[in-house]
């Protein structure tokens, strides 16, 4: 029994070479990639509103007319390199294919040029006509088979899958800290203009200064909220390798042991480094080989 699954996943292995051979996967993480979709655009552009909102406030109504320079520049350069990484995750995130599948290749042609062997047996996506690997879910809106595909996230218009978690991982990590940062000043800020005179405190009229703190207040307990339980899902999938379309769809997988700390290799790219939360720092292309497997199922079978 065991021989023979061994000896599937060596086909199946053997398959993939075939099929996503390394310059096709270096094509596809070189090529732009870009989510035509209404509602994914607007909320999109929502989320880089909201983010420089914040900056706005921060470095301006709250920081600059600040009386201690020290205390605004460390604030100041601080705040502002955590939005630029969760601006730089999020557009990293958007923008590169999140694992998808070469699109109508399931041909009987293309297949009879794989040369399967006897018992080999590849699955079909019936919506985009695709040979369909193991643990790849269809997207309705990406109308595309994405590999190890969690779901698609309309606040940054892609889907989230194997290629792209990591950058996922990366914007709700930092939005969170600068949602808990903006608190932080704002809390610090009534606390002081209180204390003072709400006139000397901003260079703003107090009830726009206030109103402006407020929304922003709100604003990031909102954004914390949210991604702090995104994020925490999002390492939870991870250490149990298992994609939140799979749970939803109740798929069981065969798991290995150690899977919790080689999955968020696999996921973040190697050896715990610095790398890690550098969403400027590309993935490997070796993990987008060696992750792969191809799933066997009714459609082409020889
Ligand atoms: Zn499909
Ligand atoms: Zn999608």
């Amino acid at each position: 029994m065991q021989s023979q699954r061994l000896c599937d996943e060596e086909q199946q292995h053997h398959l993939l070479e075939q099929v996503s051979s390394p310059a096709s996967l270096r094509e596809a993480t070189a090529r732009v990639w870009f989510i035509q979709d209404g509602c994914g655009m607007v909320c999109a552009f929502i989320t880089w509103f909201l983010v420089l909102y914040a900056d706005f406030v921060v470095t301006f109504v709250m920081l600059l007319p600040s009386k201690s320079v020290a205390y605004a520049v460390v604030n100041g350069v601080l705040f502002n390199c955590l939005a630029v990484l969760a601006l730089t995750s999020h557009l990293r995130t958007m923008l590169t294919d999140p694992g998808a599948v070469p699109k109508g290749n399931a041909t009987k042609e293309y297949v009879s040029s794989l040369q399967l062997k006897p018992g080999e047996v590849l699955y079909k996506c019936p919506k985009c006509c695709s040979i369909k690997p193991q643990r790849a879910h269809h997207c309705s809106i990406c109308k595309r088979c994405i590999r190890k595909m969690d779901h698609h996230c309309p606040w940054v218009n892609n889907c989230v899958g194997e290629n792209n978690q990591r950058f996922f991982v990366l914007f709700t990590m930092y939005i969170a800290m600068i949602s808990t940062y903006a608190l932080v000043l704002s809390v610090l800020q009534f606390y002081t203009c209180v204390r003072t005179d709400w006139s000397e405190c901003s260079d703003f009229s107090p009830p726009v200064a206030v109103l402006l703190i407020i929304f922003l207040f709100l604003e990031a307990i909102l954004f914390l909220t949210f991604t702090a339980v995104m994020f925490s899902t999002q390492i939870q999938s991870i250490c149990s390798d298992e994609m939140v379309a799979e749970r939803l769809k109740n798929e069981k997988l065969k798991k290995g042991r150690r899977v919790r700390w080689d999955s968020m290799k696999t996921v973040f790219g190697g050896q715990p480094s610095l790398l890690w939360i550098n969403p400027f720092a590309g993935l490997r292309l070796r993990k987008l080989i060696t992750s792969q497997t191809l799933r066997a199922g009714p459609e082409f079978s020889v």
